[in-house]
């Protein structure tokens, strides 16, 4: 089957959060099970784009409202990635280094949206699958169904995958000029709440619904920010798979970005020996367990409680453990983050920013990853740190709920309910004893390094949906 895959984000090419390691990671497993899989992302003025080399391969004019726009199709040249990847380049909207947080976002997702669909035409192209990412995408179902000019691609089944509800796209109806004419008739099929909802058109439009574990699929019906009743309404299209991870770049063994490889027979010296660089770069004790985070500093992800909770954590246990935090976002988190270093010298510390290599070498070198969060879709920090050997901390709630399964309920992780400064603070009991208990913190590490979330077999559930849909 051909599928093609356009979405914001994409690993290694432009990457914000989990998104991107999944659209960089499921097209080359369905390549590797013998389709057809690529992918299509704006052209960014990042890192990427710079570096690697580009065949030009289409080139369009078309118009957003008044303004007239020309963009052009660069098909990455070697295939490297395991899959064609083609980037959307746009003059004046996205050569830009940011995927996002524009204040004309929705100019250029729409420009984004409407070029992909006029490169098809114009080349004359019929995949099999359209699969869409999130609300940058979510236009798109709707005017393969509804705007008549692209008529010829309506039999074209569409899948749309929610990886974060939260955000939607919203935008007002003064803006419907930038898309493509269509019946008065059809325009309930943009909106929601009274205005034009990407995501909410996408969840009518769209011939599958998928999110990203069963157990966000469950908890959307209940909070989705405003999509709640749409989505129990579309329940029949939908269904929940939970994300893999790439073991190709997310090994213990192989991973470029660590000096010290380990797998589950050796994990003891190589994490003993990962934590102590990691130690001594961020002047922590290594013989103290090591509590770490990383991720978007925002209130989905409880961010917001880290200062208390770490706080009260290190006040609570003197000299007892050590707290190392890497994340970016709300700059008040950001600073009060920062500010809590010149308390606890010695034993906690942050990194504020974005960096792929440190967080490898976080999953590697910690003892334990705290995932506070009031919302997580899947969460792939888990199953990234379980890879490693590092034990997850969560709340359980979406995908963390359908991963992480409490030590005192047979399984591996330490658990809680609420994401409370208390709760979590009781975790981090949990872990300092578990910790000292030598024997079971080893065969627990052990073990979830052996758990299996890779892509491999994600990649069939993906296909069996796409097969269900078959022309
Ligand atoms: P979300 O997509 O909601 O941010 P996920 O758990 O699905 O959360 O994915 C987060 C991804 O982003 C992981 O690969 C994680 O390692 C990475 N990540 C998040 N923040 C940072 C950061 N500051 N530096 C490096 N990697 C980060």
């Amino acid at each position: 089957m051909e599928i093609i895959h356009i979405s914001a984000e994409c690993y290694p090419v432009a990457k914000v959060g989990g998104l991107a390691d999944v659209v960089g990671a499921l097209p080359k497993y369905l390549n590797k099970l013998g389709h057809s899989a690529k992918v299509v992302v704006p052209g960014y003025d990042n890192a990427f784009s710079k570096e690697n080399q580009f065949d030009l391969v289409h080139k369009g004019q078309l118009r957003l409202g008044w303004f007239t726009f020309t963009y052009s199709i660069l098909k990455e040249a070697t295939d490297k990635l395991g899959f064609e990847l083609f980037l959307i380049a746009i003059p004046d909207l996205f050569d830009r280094p940011n995927v996002y947080s524009y204040e004309d976002d929705t100019e250029r997702f729409t420009a984004f949206q409407v070029a992909f669909l006029n490169w098809l035409t114009e080349t004359n192209q019929m995949p099999d699958i359209i699969h869409c990412h999130d609300h940058h995408t979510g236009l798109i179902p709707f005017m393969i169904s509804h705007a008549p000019i692209y008529g010829h691609l309506k039999g074209i089944p569409t899948v749309l995958t929610i990886h974060n509800g939260q955000y939607q796209g919203w935008f007002d109806f003064d803006k419907l000029h930038y898309l493509p004419k269509v019946e008065t008739s059809r325009l309930g099929f943009l909106e929601w709440n009274g205005v034009i909802n990407p995501l909410a058109s996408a969840v009518k439009c769209a011939w599958k619904v998928t999110t990203v574990s069963p157990s966000y699929l469950n908890e959307m019906s209940e909070k989705a920010n405003g999509i709640e009743n749409l989505l129990r309404f579309e329940r029949p299209k939908s269904l929940g798979i939970l994300n893999g991870i790439d073991n190709d770049v997310w090994n213990p063994e192989t991973d470029p970005m660590l000096t010290h490889h380990y797998n589950s027979k050796t994990l003891k010296k190589g994490k003993k020996n990962n934590k102590a660089i990691l130690c001594e770069q961020f002047n922590l004790d290594s013989n103290k367990p090591l509590f770490t985070f990383i991720g978007r500093l925002v209130y989905e992800k409880g961010a917001d409680l880290l200062p208390e909770i770490c706080s009260i954590a290190l006040s609570r246990n003197p000299n007892e453990i050590n707290i190392l935090i890497l994340g970016s976002g709300d700059p008040k988190i950001e600073h009060s983050l920062s500010q809590l270093t010149h308390f606890y010298d010695g034993n906690y510390n942050a990194f504020i920013g974005y960096n792929e290599k440190l967080a490898h070498i976080i999953y590697a070198g910690a003892d334990y990853l705290l995932m506070p969060s009031r919302v997580e879709p899947c969460g792939l920090n888990q199953l990234y740190a379980l890879r490693y050997g590092t034990i997850p901390i969560v709340r359980r709630t979406g995908g963390l709920s359908d991963t992480v399964i409490d030590i005192g309920d047979g399984g591996f992780g330490i658990c809680h309910d609420q994401t409370s400064v208390f709760d979590v603070n009781y975790s981090i009991t949990r872990g300092i004893d578990l910790y000292n208990d030598t024997k079971l913190f080893d065969t627990t590490r052990k073990k979830i390094m052996q758990i299996d979330h890779s892509w491999e077999s994600v990649a069939h559930e993906y296909l069996t949906v796409y097969q269900s849909l078959k022309r």
